[in-house]
């Protein structure tokens, strides 16, 4: 790639932005500048940041680039959700989501659904992308470049979206990347989103999970519980059988929440399987004690995914139970069924068969 001599500056942190102003005998303070520049302007050319002197620009020019994901395809569903296929600098290929929300009070929302790897390790039994496999990690500048094209394609470089990390990959898989991510949409000289509008969402790795609970920047926090045993966790996600149901709900009970805050439980509906009145009221029972509300995601289906989603009046029965023992429940609506992109469910060709050059399906239920 006739990029590669040069630095990348999508993933620094503004500190590391200073250095290299410093190493080109600049003043550190037009880092913040080109900082500005890239997150809140969304701007990946170096000779568009007219603040900067032609000089510096120039310099910039021949030593550094800012790698931005490239827009493959989009798709936009009925319901405004849109999937977007992205391209990355080594050829690897992600998907992000944009879910724009009408709310009742008047208030419209939008939400990223950001992708923290190629593929995932965790190949939990109901997820298509865990069929993929892990491929790599992203970086901290491919996690942030999402958001930047994103916003940049919904004109929100204001940023007025919120962002929930539950696209492809497990982001407690990726600690490094995904908290310097963190910390450069939240940076006040970027975007200067705060960590309450973002949501990371883990089946539970509890060693980055008690790492987690002691980060300055601490994003709201979702659980992908999806079961009420030992058993059925093991067989649902694989991950329990080393970190297990108990230990897990151990560490939320630690886990430092502030007033009013409180942990999202996941729960896929698997019909027959979890969906069972008893499983509500074990439910129940585990949570006893913890700060958290439930949100049950009704399985989306999919070839090779041998789950079916179960009925709504079985929905409806099993929030029913949770809600009249004082769990607050919440049934997530699926987004974008229709171009494939409903919630958490994102699947790309791996760039070892690119060869049938088509993404095999997408499914991100939001
Ligand atoms: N690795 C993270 C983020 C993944 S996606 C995690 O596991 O939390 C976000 C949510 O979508 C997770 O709770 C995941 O279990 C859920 N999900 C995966 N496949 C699904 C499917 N087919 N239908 C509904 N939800 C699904």
């Amino acid at each position: 790639m006739e990029t590669s001599t040069t630095i990348d500056l999508a993933g620094f942190e503004l500190a590391e932005l200073e250095d290299v102003v410093a190493g080109f005998g600049r003043p550190r303070f037009h880092a913040r500048q080109i900082f500005q520049w890239i997150h809140r302007r969304g701007v990946s050319d170096f000779a568009a940041m007219s603040v900067l002197s032609r000089e510096l620009r120039a310099d910039l020019a021949a030593a550094c680039r800012i790698e931005t994901p490239t827009v493959l395809r989009s798709e936009r569903s009925e319901d405004g959700t849109t999937k977007f296929l992205l391209g990355l600098a080594d050829g690897k290929r992600i998907e992000s989501v944009g879910i724009p929300e009408a709310r009742i009070n008047g208030s419209d929302r939008l939400t990223f659904c950001i992708s923290t790897q190629v593929g995932c390790a965790m190949n939990c039994a109901f997820c298509l992308t865990g069929k993929m496999g892990i491929d790599r990690n992203l970086s901290a500048g491919e996690i942030v470049g999402q958001v930047r094209v994103l916003a940049r394609s919904f004109q929100v470089l204001d940023g007025r979206f919120t962002i929930v990390l539950m696209g492809m990959g497990e982001p407690l898989h990726n600690y490094d990347a995904t908290m310097k991510a963190l910390r450069i949409l939240c940076d006040e000289h970027g975007l200067g989103l705060s960590p309450r509008r973002i949501t990371l969402s883990t089946v539970g790795v509890l060693p980055a999970l008690e790492r987690l609970a002691t980060e300055p920047i601490m994003p709201n926090l979702a659980i992908s519980l999806h079961a009420t045993t030992e058993e059925q966790r093991d067989l649902l996600v694989p991950i329990n059988r080393k970190y297990g149901v108990e230990e897990l709900l151990e560490a939320c009970r630690r886990f430092p929440l502030k007033r009013r805050e409180r942990i999202t439980f996941e729960y896929v509906m698997l019909k027959d399987v979890n969906d069972r009145p008893e499983d509500a009221r074990r439910l129940v029972r585990l949570l006893t004690g913890i700060k958290g509300k439930v949100n049950l995601l009704p399985l989306n289906e999919a070839a090779g995914i041998p789950f079916e989603r179960p009925s709504d009046e079985r929905v409806d029965r099993f929030a029913r139970i949770l809600s009249e023992r004082g769990v607050t429940v919440s049934v997530r609506k699926s987004r974008g069924r229709d171009i494939r992109a409903a919630c958490g469910q994102l699947i790309t060709e791996s760039s070892r068969r690119k060869s049938s050059g088509q993404m095999l399906a997408g499914l991100i239920a939001t």
